[in-house]
């Protein structure tokens, strides 16, 4: 038998790849083989720490870089990203399993956020207040933090972790990323592209990593603010840990995301996005559709249109073009999504479509598209979150049964109505818990020049990410008060009249 060395991805710190201190390894899958393709070092604390020192010593000299080069510096990488758009769609497509034409898009919605953070010299303008008493003056502008941490989950290794990074370096942090261990490569690339940009060494650093190197991070005196993105227990562990060392913290988490269809609505086009928002990327995006809420008579038709539309699903290799929905990310976590295709029907659930049958037959971790009709929110389909291609339908006879069930849900993260009432719409925009709201539109997800993050469970801390909220939690106000003498009162000549 023949043994190949396996490519071990590593850390970038200070502008170098290292090995630093790591022993430890994970290993890398393609999910469509199902084969191990490489494995990434886990840090250890000394390996954080030699960020933490790359990104402080950096930190001295980036903060005193004019906005408007800063900007210049954003302008370039932005387009580096463009100019390699496929490159780093193929990288995520074979670490994440999703079709390549997906992986663009959310490549491509990351790099909105960094034109949003090319603005910098206009979005970090302060306020400016004349004469708030004789001779005096006041004025305030936005500082950076210093070093910042970005703990990443593996479903979007392009685009969550661009939630953070341009707006962390655009507004004068540093950058300390420690991406998921499942799907690491991008981040190395990104660095690259920064480097190419003209980023100094050590403004953009990547540390790979497990538990040990989040707990050194949210236990590192150096570093000044933590954004999280991931699962809620985890989320809330990052929130409570890095609050009580001292940090900033944003920690979004999980999300069950309910799609309510009046029966007023456009059936096919509601079947449409339940189809693509619950299944694309194989159900793995925080805002994915997870529950389709039929109210009235909407639901013998809408689980009637959706079902027809499932054969059209093809799945396959991410790589292959033709493919429009891939594996699932890991073996363990697509064994972990089928289970839901036995505990609903036990629990009283009807089995519409059984991704079991229609998947692959080969090594690699797929799953079809399953959908579960007359689920009830006692159902371990309902209460958990599933993250994958199995959707569910709650029927209810009333608008006000299906924002309750909106409404009494732990997560707050994305929602959606479908009608063609303005006026219903309206109101459920009023009373809805949630923090993104799409009408007629599946994924709400807010466009670079808002702030992404939802409510309850879905959000640990009281900053939205990206957008007008991410420049508020990458900074800090000061604010100064100062009184200048006019000339005329001076007792030094300075050839001002004494009098006007
Ligand atoms: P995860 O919580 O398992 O991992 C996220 C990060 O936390 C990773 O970097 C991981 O290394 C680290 N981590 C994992 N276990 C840890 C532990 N015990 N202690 C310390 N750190 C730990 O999440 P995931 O499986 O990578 O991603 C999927 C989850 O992320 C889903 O719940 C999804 O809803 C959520 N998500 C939320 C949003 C949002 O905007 N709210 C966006 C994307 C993903």
């Amino acid at each position: 038998m023949t043994t190949v060395d396996l490519k071990t991805i590593q850390h970038r710190i200070g502008g170098a790849e290292t090995a630093g201190r790591s022993t430890r390894t994970a290993p890398i899958y393609d999910p469509a083989t199902g084969g191990q393709q490489a494995q990434v070092l886990l840090a250890e604390r000394a390996d954080v720490d030699a960020a933490v020192a790359a990104a402080r010593t950096a930190s001295e000299s980036w903060k005193e870089v004019s906005v408007v080069r800063r900007s210049r510096i954003m302008f370039a990488f932005r387009n580096l990203v463009e100019q390699h758009l496929d490159d780093l769609a193929r990288i995520v497509a074979s670490e994440h399993g999703k079709v390549v034409e997906d992986a663009k898009g959310e490549v491509i919605r990351g790099m909105e956020v960094a034109e949003y953070a090319c603005g910098i010299p206009q979005l970090l303008k302060g306020e400016y207040s004349e004469q708030v008493s004789t001779d005096v003056d006041s004025f305030s502008f936005r500082q950076p933090l210093g070093v910042c941490a970005g703990i990443t989950p593996f479903n979007f290794p392009v685009m969550v972790p661009m939630w953070m990074h341009p707006m962390a370096i655009a507004t004068g942090n540093t950058f300390v990323l420690k991406p998921s261990e499942r799907d690491p490569s991008a981040s190395n690339f990104i660095a690259e592209l920064y480097a190419e940009a003209g980023l100094p060494h050590g403004v953009f650093n990547v540390v790979h990593g497990d538990k040990v190197a989040v707990d050194a991070i949210l236990e590192h005196p150096g570093i000044g603010a933590v954004s999280f993105v991931g699962s809620t227990p985890i989320a809330r562990y990052v929130y409570e840990t890095g609050t009580k060392h001292g940090k900033r913290v944003q920690a979004l988490g999980g999300a069950k995301n309910h799609m309510i269809v009046l029966p007023d609505a456009d059936i096919d086009m509601a079947a449409d996005a339940a189809v693509s928002a619950g299944y694309g990327s194989a159900g793995e995006r925080c805002m994915a559709i997870s529950v389709v809420v039929a109210v009235g008579d909407a639901g013998d038709e809408l689980v009637s249109a959706i079902k027809d539309r499932l054969p059209k699903v093809k799945v396959g290799d991410g790589l292959d073009p033709s493919s429009e929905m891939g594996p699932l990310v890991t073996r363990a976590h697509r064994d972990k999504v089928a289970s839901y295709l036995d505990s609903g029907p036990a629990q009283g659930a009807t089995l519409v479509a059984d991704g079991r049958d229609t998947a692959p037959d080969n090594d690699g971790f797929f799953l079809g598209v399953s959908l579960l009709d007359d689920v009830t929110p006692e159902m371990d389909a309902y209460r958990d979150e599933i993250f994958g291609p199995v959707l569910s339908v709650v029927r209810v006879k009333t608008y006000d049964e299906a924002l309750s069930l909106v409404n009494e849900n732990p997560y707050g993260n994305g929602v959606a109505i479908f009608t063609r009432d303005g006026g219903v719409a309206r109101r459920f925009q009023f009373d809805v818990n949630v923090g993104m709201v799409g009408v007629n539109v599946p994924i709400p997800v807010p466009v670079a020049f808002y702030s992404f993050g939802g409510w309850k469970n879905s959000l640990f801390g009281d900053r939205h990410i990206y957008g007008p909220e991410g420049i508020d939690f990458y900074t800090r106000t000061k604010a100064v008060t100062s009184r200048w003498p006019d000339p005329a009162t001076s007792k030094v000549d300075l050839g001002f009249p004494q009098t006007r």
